[in-house]
């Protein structure tokens, strides 16, 4: 029934586990130049900890604090015991990097394998990894997650519709890891190509990397006739297979054995009430190479209250509802809004006014941005304007690595908002 005996361990021994890992975290951390120093600041060592909410004594870890160590300073050890590296998507300048060793990398592989055997992938199953590879954690992460399984993994990667769909039939895949916006659209290109989704192969889907409601949810499980469950990781915590639903389909269960998981409100830091929602702040208690203490996820979620039928005892989490900064997720890629302001505001005919519009076309999430142009080249001639259009849009991919749709406008023609102007305007239907 179960991957792993830490799935139901009760939570008195669960706990015990969690201290015992923690100090051991907090030993390793300390050979790294980051925490050496924040443990030296603030009195902190192994034997701070005697229970788990000894885990408040620490500071907080954000995203920040990784960048100003970029890119070596949380690392544990010496550069050739590492053998991966992972950055995280949608980063201002400096990126965050995750350094893997053999041995995180095994740790990794198996929380992905148990987090598809919770929701009842088997080693005869056969799975295509329909996600970008690359340094996006969802590729290579639920990869060998579904190795480890013993699955057939097919590494399709992202794009390609006819192709996906010929792997898929050619080679009867029974489960599948696909972004939920992806989802929507494929199910209608499978139709398209001239097959019935109820006639697939395909029984099980993996869903995760960007927000999507119930609602959406459902919709995939409709079009697509499939069970589709929710995933949720993030880089900085190895990637996917931090928190997973298990077939009852009703909240995600953290791997309180491999993260310590609090609530914090967003505003003060302190923990919030059982049940509340607030930002998600996450520790590694069992990778080496690369700990991360009560690191700030900016996710927002809450605990679920009471036990899940399935049987484990790990704590659930909500689906992510919302982000406590300003990052957008377009086709499972982050971005934040200064990016695109950072692009634009360096080409000398953008006049100062912006606005970033998030829309739909179809199912697909896509980014249009409206861009006053400077009078003076503001000109007649569609040429000159169709230039500017694509230099600002390939100039966007590079840094967004989406290509978003450019609007020019004349200058003076967006409305300035009194007060802090609103330069996200989300139109995407929320019913969808
Ligand atoms: P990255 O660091 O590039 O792997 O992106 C991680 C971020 O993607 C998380 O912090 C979330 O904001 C988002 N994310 C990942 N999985 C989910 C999910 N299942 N639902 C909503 N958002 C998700
Ligand atoms: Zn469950």
């Amino acid at each position: 029934m179960y991957f792993h005996e830490a799935e139901t361990l009760e939570r008195k021994e669960l706990e015990k586990l969690q201290v015992k890992r923690l100090k051991k975290t907090v030993e390793r951390a300390a050979d790294s130049p980051y925490y050496s120093e924040v443990f030296k600041k603030n009195n902190l060592s192994p034997s701070s900890i005697s229970c788990v909410d000894d885990i408040r004594k620490f500071p907080f870890t954000t995203k920040d604090d990784l960048r100003s160590q970029y890119p070596y300073g949380l690392l544990t050890k010496p550069l050739d015991e590492f053998v991966r590296l992972h950055a995280s998507s949608g980063t201002t300048g400096t990126p965050t990097a995750v350094f893997y060793t053999q041995k995180d990398l095994d740790t990794w592989a198996d929380l992905m394998a148990r987090s598809m055997y919770a929701i009842g992938i088997r080693r005869s199953d056969v799975f295509q990894n329909m996600s970008g590879y690359g340094l996006f954690t969802g590729g290579l992460g639920i990869h060998y997650g579904a190795e480890r399984l013993g699955c057939l993994t097919i590494p399709a990667g992202a794009g390609n519709t006819k192709r996906q769909i010929k792997l898929i039939r050619d080679f009867n895949v029974t489960a599948l890891h696909i972004i939920p916006s992806f989802a929507l659209y494929f199910a209608g290109k499978v139709r398209e190509e001239g097959f019935e989704p109820a006639e697939m192969p395909w029984k099980t889907a993996l869903i995760g990397a960007e927000p999507h409601t119930e609602h959406t949810r459902r919709k995939i499980e409709e079009l697509m006739h499939i069970k589709a469950y929710n995933s949720y990781g993030l880089s900085e915590m190895n990637g996917p297979g931090v928190a997973f639903e298990c077939t009852e389909q009703n909240g995600m269960h953290v791997w309180e054995d491999a993260f310590i998981a609090e609530i914090v409100n967003p505003e003060t830091g302190e923990p919030v009430e059982d049940g509340e929602v607030g930002e998600l702040v996450m520790t590694t208690i069992t990778r080496e190479g690369m700990p991360i203490i009560r690191y700030r996820t900016k996710d927002l979620t809450r605990f679920l209250p009471g036990e899940c039928k399935c049987g484990r005892t790990s704590r659930r989490i909500d689906r992510i509802l919302g982000r406590a900064d300003d990052m957008l997720i377009i086709k499972g890629v982050n971005i934040y809004p200064m990016q695109i302001e950072k692009i634009i505001m360096g080409v000398p005919e953008v006049a100062q006014n912006y606005v970033i519009e998030l829309i739909k076309e179809g199912f697909i999430d896509q980014i249009r941005v409206k861009v006053e142009v400077k009078d003076e080249f503001f000109v007649e001639d569609m040429r000159a304007l169709q230039g500017l259009q694509k230099k600002l849009s390939s100039l966007l991919r590079d840094e967004i690595l989406v290509t978003p749709r450019i609007e020019l406008v004349q200058h003076n023609s967006i409305p300035k908002s009194e007060g802090k102007a609103q330069r996200v305007i989300d139109l995407r239907d929320v019913e969808d």
